[in-house]
């Protein structure tokens, strides 16, 4: 879960790091209100999961409220990169002697998190990695040790910081790594930190990704998840509890277990291959999929376009395969659609499950004994249609 500029830094402040104290807007004339508020030069900063807001005119200086309105009334509704902006933050302007990149994310290569830093702030991080990469400045960190003094030091001296700014900075690398460890994140970024005209140290953009795995110990941060900005299908799949994926196939898998509808979207990958056929998602309803979470499923799936036939992968194992079964019945009866099934129920009870799946008669329904005979029946099936 990624978290927006303002929620980013406001989780940052909490750890001791210096930001701008601005306020979010989602008018126009809030927008002016909050400048007249703040008082001198204010940014209205577009509010969307998306990086490079400047570079697409998201990121404007104002110099009077009345600057402040009309910026905000052309950034709102704005279309970056596909996200709709809904919200501005207004914060106060800062005058930027120099930008300075500072970040922590995981290594996977060198299964640690690392810190980076770099004296040219300000631009896309990828791009420097790409142009110059020597001018970012790497220290791993041990997550048992922490985040060491001696390497915050390495930071200052590889970026040449003016010594006068060493011990804020050093408060400021500290407190970014308690907050990545502190919010179980995957990505702490502060881009730009700047010197102010000042020499003060402040971070003027933030960015941070949650491991959803985490999100459990947070539940103030869970709370701030910006679902507009989500693909609908995906809220709607984690607040039933489901993992899904979007894919660009025609079948629409719903199988029980990972690794099961990993095997499911392989076999109707070969069986479909020749014919430009394939998975339409990936989707684990987990282990007790009862009638509801059944149900849950079959929404997504139907409400995906491209879906040309549905093809059910069930196990029963702990979940007896007879349950399975009365909850496809009762979520198919409650969708009126002719849309062509492929269904496979196997484990605990399987003769059972299918005998009531034969006796509910849901139209186009099909069984099959085998995975590879379903691949292959969901395949023609999406053929015919
Ligand atoms: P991003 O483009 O999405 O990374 O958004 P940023 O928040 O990083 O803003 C982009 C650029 O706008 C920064 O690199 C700065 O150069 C500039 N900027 C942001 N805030 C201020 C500010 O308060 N004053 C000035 N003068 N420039 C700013
Ligand atoms: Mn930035």
């Amino acid at each position: 879960m990624n978290l927006h500029e303002y929620q980013s830094k406001r989780r940052f402040e909490e750890f001791g790091i210096p930001i701008p104290h601005g306020r979010v807007a989602e008018t126009p004339q809030e927008a002016r209100q909050i400048a007249g508020e703040i008082g001198g030069p204010v940014v209205v900063k577009a509010q969307v999961l998306t990086g490079g807001r400047g570079k697409a005119g998201g990121v404007k200086l104002a110099r009077t409220v009345e600057e402040a309105e009309s910026h905000a009334a052309a950034i709102l509704g704005m279309d970056i990169k596909g996200h709709i902006v809904r919200q501005v933050l207004i914060d106060p302007a800062s005058n930027i002697n120099q930008e300075i990149y500072l970040g922590i994310t995981n290594d996977r290569a060198a299964r640690k998190p690392v810190i980076m830093c770099s004296a040219e702030g300000g631009m896309d991080i990828e791009e420097v990695n790409r142009v110059k990469p020597e001018a970012i400045i790497r220290e791993h960190i041990d997550p048992l040790l922490g985040l060491r003094d001696y390497q915050v030091n390495a930071l200052a001296t590889g970026i040449e910081l003016p010594y006068e700014l060493w011990r804020q900075f050093s408060r400021i690398a500290h407190g970014l790594w308690q907050c990545y460890t502190g919010s179980d994140a995957t990505l702490c970024e502060i881009n730009p930190l700047i010197i102010t005209a000042e020499g003060e140290l402040l971070a003027v953009d933030g960015k941070m990704s949650i491991d959803d795995n985490g999100l459990f110990r947070h539940p103030d941060l869970a709370s701030q998840r910006d679902t507009s900005a989500e693909p609908e299908p995906e809220t709607r799949a984690r607040e039933a509890d489901l993992s899904y994926v979007k894919l660009d196939g025609q079948i629409g898998c719903m199988v029980n277990g990972a690794g099961l509808a990993m095997a499911t979207m392989d076999m109707t990958s070969i069986y479909g291959e020749a014919d430009g056929i394939g998975p339409a998602n990936f989707l684990d309803i987990g282990g007790g999929a009862d009638a509801e979470t059944v149900a849950a499923a079959l929404r997504i799936i139907l409400a995906d376009p491209d879906v040309k036939a549905i093809l059910l992968n069930i196990f029963g194992g702990i979940t007896r395969a007879d349950e399975v079964a009365r909850g496809v019945i009762q979520a198919f009866a409650d969708f009126d659609t002719e849309i062509p099934k492929v269904v496979r129920l196997v484990g605990t009870n399987e003769e059972e499950g299918r005998r009531l799946l034969e006796e509910a008669h849901i139209p186009n329904m099909t069984t099959a004994s085998t995975l590879s005979v379903a691949a292959q029946k969901a395949v023609a099936a999406v053929k015919g249609a």
